[in-house]
């Protein structure tokens, strides 16, 4: 394993992350008709940081290091490559992937990509749904976690879970407020019997 070709692993796997991703993002489009909505300037804002942090910037450190023959725009700040770090992290991206792929499949029409409530929304609480409140958000941390692993650099390796991190931060009280005034007592009694996206820990 190369620094190359892990690299080049890790965007393989962000393609493969949007292929679970599209057709819900399609069926969204259709006839899913959004009742609530919580979408402001900064919530925007923090998207895009977190689309720059776990894509752009990694995907760009990845490409300027296949044109440039290894040298990549943020090669500077590349650590000592360990091929076991590497492998570690494939590992964990192959986990993230299965978690995002079942929670797609248990939100189903329920999904939205930010602060918003479907029409007939349902409160999920079932399969991942039982181990922690925000399965999908763990399964982007894990996706922050394989990125440092697999790059090994300062700046294109952490900006995954910086970028999430600020996501993250900014919107799970905001989610989880509009989830309440949704559903009531039934989201209050799901909050004391689960933990956010470790289970029994946070
Ligand atoms: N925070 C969840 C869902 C992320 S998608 C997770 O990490 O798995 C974000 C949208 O999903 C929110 O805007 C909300 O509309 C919806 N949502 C969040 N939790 C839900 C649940 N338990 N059941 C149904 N919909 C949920």
């Amino acid at each position: 394993m190369t620094r190359m070709f892990a690299a080049s692993l890790f965007v393989f796997c962000v393609f493969a992350w949007g292929a679970i991703r599209f057709p819900h993002e399609m069926k969204n489009r259709r006839k899913n008709r959004v009742t609530v909505s919580h979408v402001d300037r900064r919530e925007r804002i923090v998207l895009f940081i977190s689309l720059a942090g776990l894509g752009l910037i990694p995907i760009a450190y990845t490409v300027s290091m296949a044109i440039r023959d290894g040298r990549g725009i943020l090669s500077s700040a590349d650590w000592g490559f360990s091929p076991t770090l590497a492998i570690f992290g494939l590992f964990v991206w192959i986990g993230a992937l299965w978690l995002f792929y079942a929670t797609h499949r248990q939100l189903k029409r329920n999904w939205s990509q930010t602060l918003e409530l479907r029409e007939g929304h349902t409160l999920v609480t079932d399969g991942v749904y039982t181990l922690v409140r925000h399965p999908m958000y763990t399964a982007f941390f894990l996706w922050g976690v394989a990125q440092a692993f697999m790059l090994q650099n300062w700046i294109a390796g952490l900006a995954g879970i910086v970028g999430f991190g600020t996501l993250y931060l900014t919107r799970v009280n905001r989610e989880e407020a509009m989830m309440r005034e949704a559903f009531g007592t039934q989201y209050d009694s799901y909050v004391e019997r689960t933990k956010r996206i470790v289970p029994y820990l946070h």
